[in-house]
């Protein structure tokens, strides 16, 4: 079984590769913020709880993002293994993640970030946001604030998985091919 995490700030292409790698490897992609979206789209008591978060660049509360991933999890049960994608985003969700996986006699094999300067992912973003309809992907400070959720929260992660020896980084300027080819050279060492 392969579990990739895949980390990276907003616009890093995290989820364009995930759905290269999730034919390559066959695995189930989970994008948590896919998730919420679809909640938001189907008006759910989770997407009403969660949007103001998301519209705002701010993270959703670890308890209830949590409990949506688990549920993701335990609807594939068969799957050859998962790439996560936007999640863990914080040391508390890392933490539930590990437990949660152990308890099934499964751990991440590989956490891989996709790097690229902020300068860079504000202007994907922004261009993004044109035909996406975010609202968090239209406004630079909400894309800034955004960057600064990731600093404060999500980056002590890469201490996190490198004391397990699970921490590995590319570099996510390029082609999406090229980016791709990385990745495969690396998950096939794995
Ligand atoms: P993304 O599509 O991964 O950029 O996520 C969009 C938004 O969804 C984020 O800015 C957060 O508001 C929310 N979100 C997605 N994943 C998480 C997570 N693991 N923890 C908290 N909030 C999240």
């Amino acid at each position: 079984m392969i579990n990739l995490v895949l980390f990276g700030k907003p616009g890093a292409g995290k989820g364009t590769q995930a759905t290269f790698l999730k034919e390559q490897y066959k695995l189930v992609h989970i994008s948590t913020g896919d998730l919420f979206r679809n909640n938001i789209k189907n008006k759910t008591s989770l997407g009403l709880l969660a949007k103001s978060f998301i519209d705002q660049g701010d993270l959703v509360p670890d308890r209830v993002t949590i409990d949506m991933l688990k549920t993701e999890v335990d609807q594939n049960p068969q799957t050859n293994g998962f790439i996560f994608d936007g999640f863990p985003r914080t040391e508390a969700q890392a933490g539930a993640l590990d437990t949660f996986l152990n308890e099934k006699q499964m751990e991440i094999s590989a956490t891989i970030a996709l790097e690229a300067a902020d300068d860079i992912l504000v202007e994907r973003l922004l261009e993004r946001g044109k035909s996406s309809g975010r609202i968090d992907d239209q406004d630079e400070d909400k894309i800034r604030n955004r960057f600064e959720e990731y600093n404060q929260k999500t980056a002590p992660l890469r201490d996190f998985y490198a004391k397990q020896n699970k921490f590995h980084s590319v570099n996510g300027i390029g082609t999406i091919d090229e980016i791709t080819n990385r990745l495969t050279r690396l998950i096939n060492t794995l």
